[in-house]
């Protein structure tokens, strides 16, 4: 089992810095995990680093294609789209 990443992913490396496995490649702007290297950080007991310190909700799932970050759990937005939140 592994993690992918989606086409939400910013490139912002912090997921390569924590990922104990050597597992996240980069070519560019063009994040991805090696299958074959990622336990899902099982090794560690602390669920995936990766995962963990992505600050995009949906650029990282499981192999369900479940985000770990769902909309609205980072930001506490609305997951409606087309809903915009004004802040006062
Ligand atoms: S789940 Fe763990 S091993 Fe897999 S890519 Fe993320 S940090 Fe690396
Ligand atoms: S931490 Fe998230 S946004 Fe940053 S490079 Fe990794 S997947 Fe992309």
């Amino acid at each position: 089992m592994a993690l992918s990443i989606t086409k939400a992913c910013i490139a912002c490396f912090a997921c390569k810095e924590v990922c104990p496995k050597g597992a996240v490649s980069s070519a560019g702007n063009n994040f991805s995990i090696i299958e074959h290297r990622c336990d899902e950080c099982e090794s560690l007991g602390k669920g995936p680093q990766c995962a963990q310190i992505c600050p995009v909700e949906t650029a990282i799932v499981d192999a369900k294609g479940q985000a770990f970050n769902p909309p609205g759990s980072l930001t506490g937005l609305p997951q409606d789209p087309n809903v915009i939140a004004f802040s006062s």
